[in-house]
């Protein structure tokens, strides 16, 4: 039986692996996808206090290769369920059922959708939610942003490197973004930002060939001829598998404060799928410490 059985390897549960290992507990990392989580896909960190900057793919790799060199087990597995009791819970997975004495989700986010016309259809088509796994495939082509945040900023940033036109579509005239990325892309020659404008339809055959919106301002609408739509409008956090298990609020983020406590005594939760004004890397790591540092307290009591 493990000590701490942790659901999600991005930087809130494989630092939760970290703090686990030193504490001298038994530690297993679940993880459905990429380890490393939301920043593995980001093209440079330089946000994160005493490292000036680092790409995403390397922060998540040095991660990983730190909570396994400390002795936690790490596993590429999907969570279907989890069932038991206090002190005694069992995470059931495509491939088995690991027992653990205590719980911490830390399963984050997944892009948020924009339920366009056309936007399923030409999913993988030029419609993608990676601009990092995806931009490569539109070298010298014109392609178009949506978001205001740092994600479609970042998307914009990287885009403009390779793409020979970024659009950057965004609802508002003033981004949500940080200042100094705005700063960055309006250098840029080949960005134009297209604001108070929301997206219509995305057309296309076979493959992406049109962006429509509409504009705010005049009412009218525009066509922008573009080979990919990078969508970045945010993130829903993927926690109903644990909705019996745990409460969760009316957007379905894990009611928890500080403390990473859950409803549920011996699971706690950490990082950006829990409720929380802000969802940093800073902040997912900081949820990792303290929600590990409250497992081991509460294992201590068992
Ligand atoms: P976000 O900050 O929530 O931004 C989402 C953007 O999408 C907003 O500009 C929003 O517009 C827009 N949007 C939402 N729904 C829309 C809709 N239906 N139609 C059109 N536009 C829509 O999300 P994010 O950019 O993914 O960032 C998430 C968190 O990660 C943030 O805290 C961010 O700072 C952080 N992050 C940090 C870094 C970094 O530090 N290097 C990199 C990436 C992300 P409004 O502004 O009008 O609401």
């Amino acid at each position: 039986m493990y000590d701490i059985g942790i659901i999600g390897g991005g930087t809130a549960g494989l630092t939760a692996a970290i703090y686990g290992q030193r504490a001298g507990k038994q530690t297993i990392v679940l993880e459905g996808k990429i380890y490393g989580g939301q920043i593995a896909s980001s093209p440079r960190v330089e946000n994160y206090p005493g490292v000036a900057s680092i790409s995403g793919s390397d922060f998540s790799t040095n991660l990983l290769q730190q909570a396994q060199a400390l002795g936690a087990e790490t596993r590429q597995d999907r969570v279907t369920e989890v069932s038991g009791e206090e002190g005694a819970w069992v995470i059931h997975t495509g491939s088995g059922e690991i027992a653990c004495k205590s719980i911490i989700i830390a399963t984050g986010v997944v892009p948020r959708k924009l339920g366009l016309e056309g936007e399923s259809r030409l999913e993988g088509m030029g419609v993608s939610y990676c601009a990092t796994c995806d931009g490569a495939f539109f070298r010298n082509m014109p392609v178009a942003v949506i978001g205001g945040g740092n994600t479609a900023l970042e998307d914009a940033e990287f885009l403009s490197n390779t793409s020979s036109q970024v659009y950057l579509i965004h609802r508002r005239d003033e981004f949500r973004g940080e200042e100094a990325l705005v700063n960055v892309l309006r250098n840029k020659e080949n960005v134009e930002f297209v604001l108070s404008a929301t997206p219509k339809a995305i057309n296309g055959m076979e493959y992406v060939e049109e962006l429509v919106v509409n504009e705010l301002k005049t009412g009218g609408e525009r066509s922008l001829e573009v080979a990919a739509v990078f969508i970045a409008v945010g993130h829903i956090p993927m926690n109903q598998t644990y909705a019996s298990l745990v409460e969760l609020d009316e957007y379905g983020f894990i009611n928890a404060n500080e403390t990473c406590h859950t409803s549920q005594a011996g699971i706690f939760t950490a990082g950006d799928c829990r409720t929380k004004e802000v969802r940093q890397l800073t902040t997912a790591a900081a949820d990792g410490a303290v929600a590990a540092l409250a497992a081991i307290k509460y294992l201590a009591l068992l």
